[in-house]
């Protein structure tokens, strides 16, 4: 008999524990959590910004930024550079404004795709290099192309596995300050233009992540990439366009399927930024925002 209590006991315990742990992952991924998103958006040339220029972001509705590094040359000019990020640091905190992510500059120089080896190093150790940069921005992710374009299809084998590898040794780099790599998806030719390729260079590459650039996908719909990559995503690049190619227009300029994009981003669980990169004054895309928003959680009430 008390062993029978014991087993009864054991079931019920397993029960709740099923239950809570049931109702908890239900819980992350519920539609209205939207309202709980950071709104964000991709600013350059922040070495021009004063405290009220933070403070007006601030007041339009932003909680953060992604930095873009349009005239920082931290190879040229370390110790200026560092008193600089120093200095917009301060400045945004001030304004309550968070630096989510810094974009990584891209271009041939900065190709992590490289195939030949000497070269590839010396662009890895510019790399190293600018992300010293973190000690005093503080950001929470580095965004970074996983190459150039055009790729040649004679080159895209060799050029997806240096992109790899690359990618691995810099979320290495980028823990050191406890900010992660997040790899963004690109149009046209270029490494990681599909959730396939996406996926396939996280293979093994444990530490990366994935920015979702919306108005990337030219070959597959966005809402279906974000459903197959899920829970890797861990921050965005907002804008519209017409599916032929970039456009980085606002939102509601274009034929994106807004409430889809959204939705699929709630049921992996993404907890936010919402990162506008595109055309518009911070108004016009807080606007945007709540009107996003609101269509968003009418379509999921019906
Ligand atoms: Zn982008």
């Amino acid at each position: 008999m008390q062993n029978f209590n014991r087993v009864v006991v054991i079931f019920v315990l397993s029960l709740l524990i099923f239950f809570f742990a049931y109702s908890f992952t239900q819980k992350q991924h519920r539609p209205e959590d939207v309202n709980n998103w950071k709104i964000g958006t991709s600013v350059s040339e922040l070495q021009n910004y004063e405290v009220e220029d933070f403070v007006k972001l601030k007041q339009a509705g932003f909680d953060c930024i992604e930095m873009g590094l349009r005239g920082l040359n931290v190879t040229e000019n370390p110790e200026e550079t560092y008193e600089t990020c120093k200095s917009i640091y301060e400045k945004a905190s001030t304004a309550g404004i968070e630096i989510w992510s810094i974009h990584i500059p891209y271009g041939r120089s900065w190709d992590i795709s490289e195939p030949d080896e000497t070269k590839r190093a010396d662009i890895i150790d510019k790399h190293r290099e600018l992300f010293t940069i973190c000690k005093y921005l503080k950001p929470e992710k580095l965004v970074i192309h996983g190459s150039f374009e055009p790729v040649p299809d004679d080159e895209r084998a060799a050029r997806f596995e240096a992109s790899k590898e690359s990618l691995g040794i810099l979320a290495n780099e980028a823990g050191k300050y406890d900010a992660q790599l997040t790899v963004e998806c690109l149009p046209r030719t270029c490494i990681g233009h599909d959730s396939k390729e996406i996926l396939a260079l996280l293979e093994g590459n444990y530490d990366v992540e994935v920015c979702c650039d919306v108005n990337h996908l030219l070959f597959e719909k966005t809402e279906d990439f974000i459903e197959t990559v899920g829970s890797h995503i861990t921050t965005l690049h907002i804008s519209d366009y017409d599916g032929e190619d970039e456009r980085h227009w606002l939102p509601g300029q274009g034929i994106m399927n807004w409430n889809a994009v959204i939705g699929n981003l709630v049921s992996a669980g993404y907890q936010g930024p919402f990162m506008f990169e595109c055309s518009g004054t911070p108004e016009e895309k807080m606007e945007c925002w709540k009107k996003l928003k609101s269509d968003f959680l009418r379509s999921v009430e019906k």
